[in-house]
């Protein structure tokens, strides 16, 4: 087997392949382990030298289908509490395949107005979704950090030209340090994203209240003054990944409009809140803001790569990312839009279509009525813990996070921080429930997030179970040794 013309009479050969595994994979998800460490052997069939002779598309695909399907962490299933990550829609999965089929060159109308037109149309879809002024410019991101890296980069863009200078032409140099203030709840990507622009991730200043990270707005406002008018980016944020918790982001609004700032929002899965009148709250002053942030992966239910980025006023974004000046590249005329100068990527995949096929599929009311189930489902793994007398709530549940720890009697506390790492472990080598830990407020936690379509109150249950069934081993084995 040589060239890839051989295989041109059965082009689809290899995807019937797995079309044919995805059946059973899909009807499986329910009833697997998140991850089976004991089949972690077959990635060395991964391995071995470049093949001098190809074995074929329908060889190579069924070997990566029999690897894959079983070495895979099966993080689309309804048990990966892990991070926040959500699944993908049996529409969204669909659509993403379309994708690869169509195979569209994304970022210009010329290449492909399929893919311009409907990134046009799942960006007001979304505008209307989370509530944003249609007017608000947008472009599809891979991912939130990216999202943050193009919001902020119009960001700098505006704080650059109030200092007189052109930063996307003649760059940082003579600049002053470009003032980032947030509170405690800011997420690691927005400082990447900072670092990824050249302004390094340690700018960034905090102003929080206590050591849940909550905004001290007296604090901020002070910092403010002190710049005495010159410009500063201020970042809010819409649900913290340990607690759920958010930035008062209409008061940050009213700072912007006092003291001429931009303000950026991090909403990577937050956003959805404004889907449910229960939570809606949580977003106002959302639509004030100068760029915002959402992931399309996580509570959308779209599969990676999928994020979005709102801004404004939308002359920024081609300000911040266009400007190529080559005479190969055409530009858009009269309604058309080339994505590739609104954000950081040049060739990029057609991320529209799952978009939009999620949305069509399941619409406003779908979408809102799963962001309702899993408000349901942590409200319910919440109760569960307060009611447990070896379980202790970290935080109040205010969205689809749940932060807890295991706390069985006869462990002194000062052993309870090992211990939880010790089951945070022991519960990923188990694999059939993933949920990871991390430390807030200075202790060990778990903190499992609900953001996956197929999850049922039944799987937070499995949580407890299995911690439960976990838990005493170690903690004989620590409250034995403190004597
Ligand atoms: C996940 C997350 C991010 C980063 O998202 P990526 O899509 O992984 O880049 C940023 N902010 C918050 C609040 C998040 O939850």
């Amino acid at each position: 087997m040589g060239d890839p013309l051989s295989e041109i009479a059965g082009a689809a050969t290899p995807l019937e392949l797995v079309l044919r595994a995805a059946g059973p994979y899909l009807d499986g998800l329910g009833d697997r382990k998140v991850h089976d460490r004991s089949v972690d052997g077959l990635l060395a069939e991964l391995d071995g030298p470049l093949p001098d002779e190809g074995e074929g598309g329908p060889e190579s695909i069924e070997r990566l289908l029999g690897i894959g399907t079983r070495a895979a962490t099966h993080s689309s299933g309804p048990r990966f509490f892990h991070l926040v990550v959500g699944g993908a829609t049996p529409a969204a999965m669909a659509a993403d395949w379309t994708a690869s089929l169509l195979d569209q060159v994304s970022g210009l109308w010329v290449s492909s107005p399929l893919a311009a037109h409907m990134e046009t149309t799942v960006l007001r879809w979304l505008k209307d979704l989370f509530g944003l002024p249609a007017s608000f410019g947008g472009v599809l991101t891979p991912s939130a950090t990216l999202a943050h890296v193009t919001g902020l980069a119009c960001a700098r863009t505006w704080w650059a030209e109030r200092h007189g200078a052109d930063v996307a032409s003649q760059g940082l140099a003579g600049l002053p340090p470009m003032p980032v203030f947030s509170s405690g709840l800011v997420h690691p990507s927005t400082r990447k994203a900072l670092q990824i622009l050249g302004h390094g991730r340690d700018t960034l200043r905090t102003f929080s209240r206590d050591d849940t990270g909550a905004l001290d707005l007296a604090a901020l406002e002070g910092a403010l003054a002190d710049l005495d008018g010159a410009p500063a980016i201020l970042v809010g944020n819409v649900g913290e990944v340990h607690s759920g918790d958010s930035d008062p982001i209409g008061a940050l609004a009213d700072l912007r409009d006092r003291y001429g700032c931009w303000l950026h929002v991090d909403g990577a899965f937050g956003l959805f809140a404004a889907l449910s009148p229960r939570t809606a709250h949580l977003t106002d002053g959302v639509a004030r803001a100068d760029s915002v942030t959402a992931d399309g992966h996580k509570w959308l239910n779209v599969p990676y790569e999928s994020g979005f980025s709102f801004v404004r006023d939308a002359a920024f974004p081609s300000r911040a990312f266009g400007g190529w000046g080559v005479s190969y590249l055409p530009e858009a005329a009269g309604g058309q839009v080339d994505y590739n100068v609104l954000g950081p990527e040049s060739s990029r995949r057609a991320r529209a279509l799952p978009i939009w096929a999620t949305l069509r599929a399941y619409g406003r009311e779908g979408h809102r009525a799963m962001v309702e189930r899993h408000l349901d489902i942590a409200a319910h793994l919440g109760r569960r813990i307060e009611e447990a007398p070896d379980l202790e709530l970290r935080a109040p549940v205010r969205l689809s996070i749940v932060c807890f720890r295991y706390r069985p009697p006869g462990v002194p506390d000062d052993r309870l921080d090992e211990l939880n790492a010790l089951l945070g472990e022991a519960l990923l080598a188990d694999g059939r429930v993933y949920a990871g830990t991390s430390t807030y407020r200075g202790r060990k936690v778990f903190r499992p997030a609900i953001v996956n379509w197929r999850t049922t109150t039944d799987d937070v249950d499995l949580l407890l179970d299995v911690l439960r069934e976990l838990g005493p081993a170690l903690a004989a084995r620590l409250g034995g040794s403190s004597g």
